[in-house]
């Protein structure tokens, strides 16, 4: 996952990214004109026709336009200071706005023949298209693992410091963790919930009457119950966060319970990080666990956990 804000594919513009990560340019013609369309539309800029079709091109092209920004147009560009935005003409005569890579200052030239850089910018193998000189080396950037090159500490965790936003982003995944050690819940761990908590409603605590009368036909735990047991359950999070002076529990962007907890159930749990922010308050990290009935497909509890790190 990139730290800088990425292109919103869209229904119309998804064959032109999608081509991209494919090691592809594709750019729209026109079937009625044989006009060449970009950015990409339903109708043809030429004759308005809608009967476009998509076509590889080999991205060879001009420069037509550039600017050299010395200061970032936003925070997440800092690290590409200067950053030569331009206007690239390509051969079919539609132009492209994107970044040059790879020419020194002085080796831009307004009409310059340029050839197309491919730049895979995360580990999914999202691809931006880039331009440098035509008798440049350069073919593509390929994606750098920010945490590749970061100590571990003896567990094997991959050691982040707070400071380094670009690892920090890294982290964010859809792979969940291995699932935890498992534990049950059993009526006497309800009951001595019910007691503390102060909520002693039949459907957690009468047995015989849940049997009878509640859908699941015995007790359910609480769902803050199961929430908090989280802290027994041990799932190995692959990261360790490094280099911050206060680490708060800064409470859920989310929470829920899909899925009832039966009492003499056993539960597991995983995790993944689901985002990375950084704002005034600090960095927020936040943590989505998932706790599972052993054998449910639905989770029982599903937490976004906030953590914030000052
Ligand atoms: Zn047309």
């Amino acid at each position: 996952m990139s730290l800088k804000p990425m292109p919103e594919m869209t229904e119309i513009s998804k064959p032109f990214w999608q081509g991209l990560n494919e090691g592809e340019i594709r750019i729209q013609q026109c079937n009625a004109c044989e006009g060449w369309v970009f950015y990409p539309r339903r109708h043809c800029t030429h004759c308005l026709s809608h009967d476009l079709a998509w076509k590889p091109v080999s991205g060879e092209g001009t420069l037509y336009s550039y600017t050299l920004t010395r200061i970032p147009t936003l925070p997440e560009f800092t690290d590409e200071m200067p950053q030569a935005l331009a206007v690239v003409e390509l051969a079919q005569g539609v132009r492209v706005n994107t970044t040059l890579v790879g020419l020194a200052e002085d080796e831009i030239q307004v009409g310059m023949a340029l050839k197309p850089v491919l730049n895979q910018v995360d580990a999914k193998g999202n691809t931006l298209l880039r331009f440098t000189g035509a008798d440049k080396s350069l073919e593509s950037l390929p994606y750098v693992n920010p945490l590749g090159s970061l100590p571990r500490n003896e567990q094997g965790q991959v050691q982040v410091g707070v400071d380094n936003p670009a690892a920090l982003q890294a982290l964010v995944s859809d792979e969940y963790t291995e699932w935890s050690n498992r534990i049950v819940v059993d009526q006497e761990l309800i009951n001595t919930f019910a007691e503390l908590s102060g909520d002693s409603y039949w459907i957690h605590t009468d047995p015989e009457r849940a049997a009878k009368e509640s859908p699941f036909g015995t007790t359910i735990a609480h769902g803050a119950l199961v929430q908090i047991l989280q802290s027994r359950l041990n799932f190995a999070l692959p990261f360790e966060i490094t280099g911050f002076q206060t680490m708060v529990n800064y409470g859920s962007d989310r929470l829920r319970f899909p899925a009832p907890v039966p009492a003499g159930s056993e539960i597991h749990a995983r995790a993944r990080v689901k985002s990375v922010q950084q704002s005034r308050k600090g960095t927020a990290l936040t943590l989505e666990v998932n706790i599972y009935v052993v054998g449910n497909d639905r989770p029982s509890v599903v937490n976004e956990l906030v953590i914030l790190y000052r």
